[in-house]
């Protein structure tokens, strides 16, 4: 695909140009430190062909990104009786929000909100040491990236865990609910952990393709999950813009506030961007805006067949 190189070399010219480019995170020191300047992208197609532009083979943290690989795992080993612990529907809340726990007994909406993903977490936890369960998804993303050279930031983990209090108040609350089988520190400690995954546009491209459910992509779940992953993506992939995402792109994606976004082309393709500088609702900015032209450009949605 000629045009797909022409075009991603296209929007990393425009956008290195803006001035506004969103803050980085605050809340996470070692976040707060990155240059909002870097700027990377990369496409695997389901062709086999691989793409990238800008700071692509450049690692950086994939906080949230990483909510997808385990809610891949937790399917995986729990099947549908994951849903008795977190649920469906988009929150239209922010990520690290409080309020609608309270309202729903401690149950939280969906497994990409901070909460949701903590109960997932801590449902994949269940008779392992947190040790296992982060050897076991990293064993995950390398196999799905094919890619042993993807890492633990542990700098990054520590910096969350000394700031996560937001964090600590979700998973001590979902445990007063009785919705935390595990203590709170441990759960919060694999989490924290999980979210500190260090990848480049590039792999984490790679790890996506899974998500295409496209012949001979690496098969890392069974084919009716990834439709539901992708479903997920789709309507709760980006905290409460979910649905200007939706609106704008057209295609399921996940965002974490390292300004990573993993965003899926069913059938066709798998992106990753990067760029620190987030938006309002903690998603990145520049990165949002490179999906859409990638998307606009290549006419790729899911509401155009
Ligand atoms: N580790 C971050 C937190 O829990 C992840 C949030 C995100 O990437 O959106 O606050």
């Amino acid at each position: 695909m000629a045009d797909l190189a022409k075009i991603l070399a296209e929007i990393v010219d425009e956008l290195s140009a803006r001035e506004n480019r969103g803050v980085p995170a605050t809340y996470i020191p070692e976040l707060a430190a990155i240059d909002p300047k870097k700027f990377g992208i990369a496409v695997e197609t389901a062709e086999g062909e691989s793409y990238v532009a800008g700071d692509a083979t450049e690692a950086f943290s994939i906080q949230s990104v990483s909510k997808v690989f385990t809610l891949a795992i937790a399917l995986g080993r729990l099947g549908d009786q994951l849903w008795g612990r977190v649920g469906r529907e988009p929150s239209g809340q922010a990520f690290n929000s409080i309020l609608q726990l309270e309202h729903e007994q401690g149950r939280p909406r969906n497994p990409f909100i901070n909460a949701g993903a903590i109960a997932v977490t801590d449902a994949i936890l269940a008779g392992h040491e947190p040790k296992e369960l982060l050897g076991e998804l990293l064993h995950f993303v390398r196999t799905a990236a094919g890619d042993d050279d993807i890492h633990i930031n542990k700098s990054v983990a520590k910096s969350e865990t000394n700031t996560g209090h937001r964090n600590f108040a979700l998973a001590h609350f979902m445990r007063s609910y009785n919705r935390l089988y595990n203590p709170p520190e441990l759960t919060l400690g694999a989490y924290f952990h999980q979210c500190a995954i260090e990848m480049s546009c590039a792999q984490l491209a790679r790890a996506g393709r899974f998500l295409m459910g496209a012949p001979g992509m690496p098969r890392m779940v069974a084919p009716s999950r990834v439709l539901r992953i992708n479903a997920i993506m789709m309507t709760c992939g980006h905290y409460d813009a979910s649905g200007d995402f939706a609106f704008r792109v057209g295609l399921p994606g996940k965002s974490g506030v390292g300004g990573g976004i993993l965003c899926i082309v069913p059938g066709k393709a798998s992106i990753a961007v990067w760029s620190p500088g987030l938006n309002d609702q903690g998603n990145s900015k520049l990165g949002t805006e490179a999906i859409e032209m990638l998307a606009t450009r290549m006419g790729w949605s899911v509401f155009s067949g």
